[in-house]
């Protein structure tokens, strides 16, 4: 295997550039579970640990940019993070366990492009954006079109994800869930994981809705249907049981080891009937 080390953010540019079937390697906790099988014999690898620039999380006027290589440890702890956005640190507590959030970093995870990444419904209702670079420029992909399905993404050839930004909500939602359920506390892929964020008026009609599950489709989805439905309605029992009644119009759950889609979909009609109604864990 030929390993690759840049020492900054245009050395690994230039190298990608050039060996353009290069396999980049950040914490390398999905790369080294191929490395074991031999599948990575003969490639070649570039090392991005060295790239210093993408380490940081940086205030920035209008959000907040977190550096591809933070790790899930660095967004569970970071003031920022936890105060601005809180759904996604509390998903990056949610990675693995404590060896894999030392390792594991938010530009791995989004590369991979698992449709199980922890951290992607949070992203998904921060409406971030994913900060691409290549020899060519920089670009700013919205997140939700950042998956192209499972395991792939829109990056062209020779770009690399630099950063993800997300903006500053305009004022704090009323209510907002993370909520990862899996098999067991630790370790677990989430046989589905939610994101909410709600805004309500002193009427109690909703002002804006934002919800997104993983591990319901082929990639993360907004639940694009029962946000409009639920939009300037008052809440109560009978809008929230509308909302997860189109539900399905927004995600496609699989039917696997982990998990029945009958079970996926109940569990996450279950997590937005809660949020609506403000009785989170009464199910
Ligand atoms: C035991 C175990 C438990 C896990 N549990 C969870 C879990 O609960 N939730 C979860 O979401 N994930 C989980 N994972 C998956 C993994 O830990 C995360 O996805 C992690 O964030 C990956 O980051 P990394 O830096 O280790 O990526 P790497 O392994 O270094 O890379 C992953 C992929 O991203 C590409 N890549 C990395 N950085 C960049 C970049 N800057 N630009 C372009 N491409 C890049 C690599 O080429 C590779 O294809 C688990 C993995 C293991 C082994």
């Amino acid at each position: 295997m030929t390993v690759l080390r840049p020492r900054d953010a245009a050395e690994a540019v230039a190298l990608y550039a050039a060996r353009p079937a290069a396999l980049p390697l950040a914490g390398g906790t999905d790369l080294l579970v191929l490395w074991t099988t031999g599948a990575l014999n003969g490639r070649t690898v570039l090392d991005l640990s060295g790239v210093k620039e993408w380490r940081s999380i940086r205030k920035t006027v209008t959000g907040l940019s977190i550096g591809s290589l933070a790790t899930h440890a660095e967004l569970r702890g970071d003031p920022a993070v936890r105060r601005e956005f809180p759904l996604l640190a509390a998903a990056a507590a949610a990675v693995g366990a404590e060896q894999i959030q030392n390792r594991g970093t938010l530009g791995g995870n989004i590369a991979n492009a698992s449709p199980a990444g922890d951290a992607f419904p949070a992203l998904a209702v921060y409406e971030a954006a994913v900060v691409a670079v290549s020899r060519k420029g920089q670009r700013s992909i919205p997140f939700c079109e950042f998956f192209a399905g499972v395991k792939k993404t829109n990056l062209a050839p020779g770009e690399l994800i630099a950063s993800v930004v997300l903006p500053y909500l305009e004022t704090r939602p009323r209510r907002q869930l993370f909520r990862k359920v899996g098999t067991r506390a630790a370790m677990s892929i989430s046989k589905t994981a939610a994101a909410g964020l709600l805004w309500v008026g002193p009427d109690r009609r909703v002002r804006e809705l934002r919800f997104a599950l993983g591990s319901m489709a082929p990639t993360v989805r907004r639940l694009r249907a029962a946000e409009g439905l639920v939009k300037g309605k008052r809440l109560g029992r009978e809008l929230a049981a509308e909302a997860c009644e189109l539900l399905r119009r927004d995600v496609s759950p699989i039917e696997d080891a982990r998990s029945t889609a009958e079970y996926r979909l109940h569990v996450s009609q279950n997590l937005l009937a809660d949020f609506l109604l403000g009785t989170q864990g009464s199910h």
